[in-house]
């Protein structure tokens, strides 16, 4: 997955000392274009010597990478480098740069949400030891949004629930049930809704799987369930949500289904094909 890039390790502790070297790597943003080099699946980000001066904020570390954040809100140029959709990081290589472009994207939407105080609008500044921003007038403190959510694998003996997005035309890519947790549930409450919501079932036995960081939705951690129908196994489509929900047996996954990709969603249904759930 995104996040599996060991033998190297993401520090993501916020070092206020840390400055930026010629040679730390440098990430600007424009919304949701990343500026780097992206040839043949490859990815590569410019370097602060390769940007130029400016105004960095530290991000984290990946060994012995520092990655910073430049704070520009105008497009910047540097040479053999191009404004991409930060959609590219999803297949390109190699996996710590494609990790650290999703993980900066994060880091990148809540300083820019959080230039002001949220409870007061003055003007925030970053703390000098953690990663947070501080309202010099009122005092409020603003850190990292996270957001959990659910992914969900509904199971009706050898068959697994599939569905496809509403409004995002074009894809292809079936999804399983998903959702933000909303203000006072567990996380096993929001699968209940969601499969509910998503497609009229009851679902029992639910177990978590894992976990998986999920920066593109800036500030998403997703959590992988599986679960059992409980009763009747019939759909009722939410077609505001979904396009398409349809119970598939594990044979036919195992013939057509190709690519677990990077995301946990293809893990769990991988997992499903391996006969291991
Ligand atoms: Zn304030």
């Amino acid at each position: 997955m995104i996040q599996d890039i060991a033998p190297k390790h993401l520090y993501n502790h916020y070092e206020s000392a840390a400055k930026p070297e010629p040679q730390s790597a440098a990430v600007h943003l424009l919304g949701k274009r990343l500026l780097c080099a992206y040839n043949g699946g490859e990815l590569r980000l410019p370097t602060v010597a390769e940007l130029g001066e400016g105004e960095y904020t530290y991000l984290f570390r990946i060994d012995e990478t520092a990655y910073f954040l430049r704070r520009d809100g105008a497009e910047l140029a540097a040479e053999g480098f191009a404004y991409e959709d930060i959609g590219v990081w999803r297949g390109a290589h190699p996996r710590q740069t494609a990790f650290a472009a999703v993980t900066a994207f994060h880091l990148a939407s809540w300083y820019a949400e959080n230039r002001y105080c949220g409870k007061c609008g003055a003007e925030n500044v970053h703390d000098g030891a953690e990663r947070m921003m501080r309202c010099p007038v009122c005092g409020h403190m603003a850190f990292p949004k996270i957001m959990p959510s659910v992914i969900v694998a509904v199971t009706h003996g050898d068959r697994l629930l599939l569905t496809r997005y509403a409004n995002r035309p074009g894809s292809t890519r079936f999804a399983l049930v998903a959702g933000f947790t909303e203000i006072g549930e567990t996380a096993e409450q929001t699968v209940e809704r969601e499969v509910m919501e998503e497609v009229g079932l009851r679902v029992k036995n639910i177990r978590y799987y894992k976990s998986q960081p999920w920066g593109i939705s800036a500030g998403g951690l997703l959590l992988g369930f599986w679960c059992e129908v409980d009763g009747d196994d019939d759909i009722t489509l939410d077609r505001a949500e979904l396009s398409e929900a349809a119970w598939v047996s594990r044979e036919e996954l195992r013939q057509t289904y190709t690519d677990p990709g990077v995301a946990l969603t293809g893990e769990m249904i991988a997992e499903f094909i391996k006969g291991n759930i």
